[in-house]
């Protein structure tokens, strides 16, 4: 007797097309399986991996039973796929797919966050036109739910600032050169080694990669357009576990953050080496792990902190997506939620505050003749640019150096000061070499 005969309702999987089976592909195609029953239990219908596209086999994936192709357009071609899922990476290829996806009615699920942050905005569009979904929730800090806590959650609030260590790589080689006094150069390899870091480890080292997760985060969090052009972006190459050091003397750990601040100017959008104080939680996130750390207006401070990389940890990202998706499907509505947490005739277009005007303390360190006169030539130079001082610390000189290490905190000054009162130190012919600048944030407001 057919289900039909007796009456009862028979639940339509959701079939989903899998392209690309690398470490995310093949993460969510095994979390699909190993988890299969709660899953559909909870998207109230079974989530159906029907054709897969991949340019070659993954011996981590048992794929049989499952149409495969080499050409992964094939699977967005097939009219019985409802939803692609997008895992190959790129903007390039990936770009077409997905908008090949959207123009065929199917639903995208991805985890590329340069995709969404640099055209996210004209895919969005293309999706509302056709009545589809682009959801990405595995695109910032890996299996952490920070996209669902910003658009669901937080959604009663005014997000007045967000903080986050949102590439896992960039944290793992600060917490190594901390903890163990290694060269940057040398711990990247090992990360290399160890599989954190890619082979070009560019996006990851120079801040591009947090740069497109901090774009995303902000856009969902004050209702702005994605504009990954518009962040400043400072990468970890040039620090030193010196600088580690002095920093944890002074009290605080040197983070890479990504930092979006809404303020009566505009928003500031900026990535780049930071001093925090070592009693924030974000100080002690070490290793590969992310947190975001989201200030709202009625909750106040909130952390959110897990593994922000790795097959298993975005694939429950992924699957999330394809759980929500599915709830929605099952109550008729698409995109319940606007692809930005804001509707798309909400979305405003706010000034992005140049960088030379950003306030915030200063650490500094110079190398400076061991001379009667130095230190206080220093301090008028800084006066002279209205920045006052902190702390100002002279270190021993090293073994067979000349020079000693100077150490100076300001207060609250904009970067234009700053570089200004820099390029005077610099000319002096008592300071040797250039003079190092990495911000500091209390995260307090
Ligand atoms: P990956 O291991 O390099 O896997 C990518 C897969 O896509 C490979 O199987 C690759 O095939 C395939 N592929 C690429 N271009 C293709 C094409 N034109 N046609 C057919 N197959 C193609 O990358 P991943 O780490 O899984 O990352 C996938 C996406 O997830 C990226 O957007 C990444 O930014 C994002 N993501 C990754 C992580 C992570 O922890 N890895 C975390 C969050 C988000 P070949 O093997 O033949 O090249």
């Amino acid at each position: 007797m057919t289900a039909e005969a007796t009456g009862e309702n028979v639940v339509q999987p959701v079939r989903i097309g899998l392209c690309g089976l690398g470490t995310v592909g093949s993460g969510t195609f095994n979390l699909l399986r190993e988890n299969a029953e709660a899953i559909a239990a909870r998207a109230q219908a079974p989530l159906a991996i029907v054709h897969i596209g991949a340019r070659r086999d993954n011996p981590a994936c048992n794929t049989a039973g499952v149409r495969v192709s080499r050409d992964i357009f094939e699977v967005v071609a097939d009219p019985e796929v409802d939803v692609l899922v997008e895992l190959i990476g790129g903007t390039t290829v990936a770009r077409e797919l997905v908008e090949a996806a959207i123009l065929a009615g199917k639903h995208v699920v991805t985890a590329n966050k340069a995709l969404i942050a640099e055209h996210g905005n004209e895919l969005f569009a293309l999706a509302a036109e056709h009545n589809v979904a682009v959801r990405y929730e595995a695109a910032v800090a890996g299996g952490i739910p920070i996209i669902k806590a910003l658009r669901e959650g937080l959604a009663g609030n005014h997000i007045e600032w967000l903080a986050g260590i949102i590439n896992g790589t960039g944290n793992f080689i600060l917490s190594e050169m901390r903890e163990h006094r290694r060269e940057f150069a040398d711990v990247l390899a090992e990360a290399q080694a160890l599989g954190y870091a890619e082979a070009d480890p560019t996006f990851d080292v120079e801040g591009i990669d947090a740069a497109h997760k901090l774009v995303i985060l902000a856009s969902i969090a004050f209702g702005i357009p994605l504009q990954f052009a518009s962040v400043y972006t400072e990468g970890i190459t040039r620090l030193t576990p010196q600088d580690l050091d002095y920093a944890e003397e002074l009290g605080y750990r040197v983070k890479h953050l990504g930092i979006a601040k809404q303020g009566p100017r505009g928003v500031e959008l900026r990535v780049h080496p930071t001093l925090i104080p070592e009693d924030r939680l974000l100080a002690n996130v070490n290793g590969v792990k992310n947190a975001v750390l989201v200030e709202g207006s009625a909750v106040g401070p909130t952390l959110y902190y897990g593994a922000g990389a790795g097959g298993k940890p975005t694939a429950s990202a992924v699957v999330a997506d394809l759980v929500d998706l599915a709830r929605d499907l099952s109550a008729g509505q698409v995109s319940r939620v606007p692809s930005l947490s804001f509707s798309n005739e909400a979305l405003r277009d706010l000034p992005i505050v140049p960088m030379a005007d950003v306030e915030t303390p200063w650490y500094l360190r110079m190398e400076a003749e061991d001379r009667t006169g130095v230190l206080s030539r220093i301090a008028t130079i800084f006066s002279d640019h209205g920045i006052s001082i902190e702390a100002l610390i002279q270190k021993a000189p090293a073994p067979g150096q000349t020079t000693v290490p100077l150490i100076v905190l300001t207060n609250r000054a904009a970067q234009g000061r700053v570089d200004a009162a820099v390029a005077q130190i610099e000319a002096l012919d008592t300071i040797e070499g250039q003079v190092v600048r990495i911000r500091v944030e209390p995260l307090d407001g």
